[in-house]
């Protein structure tokens, strides 16, 4: 997080806004967790685990809803759709996705 969600200042690394003071600790913290998340569903892509790398990613894009986080799930959740129709398997349906 670059700057503020509150008063748009730049953060340059702040936990708290030296503008309008918000502490944006917890926020900054969900963040990190999401970017973990993402790469972890990266990971998981590479791995050939796409129901593990759609959950991976649909969380990270519901704890930070950006471009990237939304692009990433629409990304795993299609190859993950795609495998699925290649690779049919009784018990692990595409409902899955949907939490
Ligand atoms: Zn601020």
């Amino acid at each position: 997080m670059e700057r503020c969600p509150q008063c748009r200042a730049r953060l340059k690394g702040k936990t708290v806004c030296g503008r309008c003071e918000t502490d944006l600790d917890i926020v900054q913290t969900v963040e990190a967790t999401a970017d973990i998340l993402a790469r972890k569903a990266v990971k998981s892509l590479l791995a050939d685990d796409f129901p593990a790398a759609a959950k991976l990613a649909a969380t990270a894009w519901k704890l930070q809803a950006s471009p990237f986080h939304r692009a990433l799930a629409g990304f795993i959740e299609k190859k993950y759709h795609d495998d699925l129709l290649d690779h049919p398997r009784q018990s692990d349906p595409v409902e899955e996705l949907i939490f």
